[in-house]
């Protein structure tokens, strides 16, 4: 399944690069920038080689290339609002991608590359990005591929009360974070999930690194969660219940030591409480295979890893949910 969404990604890049011919009827024909408005803001030179010079930020750098929050993008230079976050989705190239824009918002037109069709600010002229077609990404098959640099982003007002919930977090380890998250997400009191690696010895590690089984991280998963609706305990119950936590080698079909089943409490009572249920399985007859270790940092996986099944429409094939407690 993976290596599927890796050949992907792939084929996302090369897509970049070999830009197929556009079938888009919102082209038209009108110069660069409308420049010289005192009102627009003042760029910085890494702003204005973009914006002004039609230069293209660097793949995966960008401010908003991983971020996904509630709000609209509105242009860098003269704050005329162009994407909405709704539109907004994981292209896995480097670059915020949008499959809409703001109705009449961004004008396009042929790039001097004579291939890509360029995407400018219609107000100010503001080189954005290129949009692309024909990729069938998303229902609209509209490809909105723009720089971060030529965005900002401004959060939606409803969203702020959200983040004054008093929140508390876990980390699990238990095979194919997919299948982790895929229970977890939908779990009572979980506000939020993410996936990714934690335990080993390099920072910021690659799934690509993860996976050559050199660097020690396990696969996990970063669970946030409101306690006034559930409980560390009620979640590790929960975590003991979708994976086999006596397999010693890995978890399913995936074999490996990023595949082992951890926990990775982040305080003595986390610790208390695994060490509690541990406890009650060995004594119910189980050869506990989970090992408990002190949290280290945790490197959020990549953008398509995040929510995989939920996005993609699948069931996971490594995890069942078994009641054991
Ligand atoms: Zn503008």
């Amino acid at each position: 399944m993976k290596l599927v969404v890796l050949i992907l990604f792939s084929l996302l890049v090369a897509g970049w690069i070999f830009q197929s011919s556009l079938r888009n009827s919102g082209i038209q024909n009108q110069d660069t920038a409308k420049s010289n408005n005192m009102n627009y803001n003042k760029l910085t030179p890494e702003e204005e080689r973009v914006i002004i010079n039609k230069g293209t930020e660097r793949p995966f750098t960008g401010e908003y290339d991983n971020f996904y929050e509630k709000g609209t993008y509105v242009c860098r230079r003269c704050n005329t609002p162009l994407y909405k976050s709704d539109s907004k989705f994981d292209a896995g190239c480097g670059w915020p991608s949008f499959d809409d824009a703001i109705p009449g918002a961004v004008t396009m037109i042929p790039d001097k590359d004579g291939m890509r069709t360029e995407i400018i600010c219609n107000n100010c002229g503001a080189h954005l990005g290129h949009v692309f077609t024909g990729e069938h990404m998303t229902a609209k098959d509209t490809r909105y591929c723009v720089n971060s640099i030529s965005l900002k982003f401004i959060k939606d007002s409803a969203n702020v009360n959200n983040t004054e919930v008093k929140t508390d977090k876990a980390i699990f380890a238990g095979g194919c974070f997919w299948g982790v998250q895929y229970y977890f997400q939908k779990a009572k009191g979980v506000v939020s999930t993410q996936v990714g690696y934690i335990g080993g010895h390099k920072d910021n590690p690659t799934y690509k690194e993860v996976c050559s089984g050199t660097t020690g991280h396990v696969e996990a998963m970063e669970v946030t969660f409101d306690p006034s609706q559930t409980s560390y305990e009620d979640l590790a119950k929960l975590f003991f219940e979708i994976h086999d936590f006596t397999q010693t080698d890995g978890q399913g079909p995936d074999i490996g030591e990023q595949y082992l089943s951890e926990i990775f409490y982040l305080d003595d009572n986390q610790k208390a409480t695994d060490e509690k249920l541990i406890k009650t399985l060995s004594d119910k007859g189980y050869n506990v295979a989970t090992t408990l270790k002190k949290a280290t940092t945790f490197w959020k996986a990549e953008e398509y890893h995040q929510e995989y099944y939920s996005k993609n429409g699948h069931e996971p094939y490594c995890h069942v949910w078994k009641k054991v407690f």
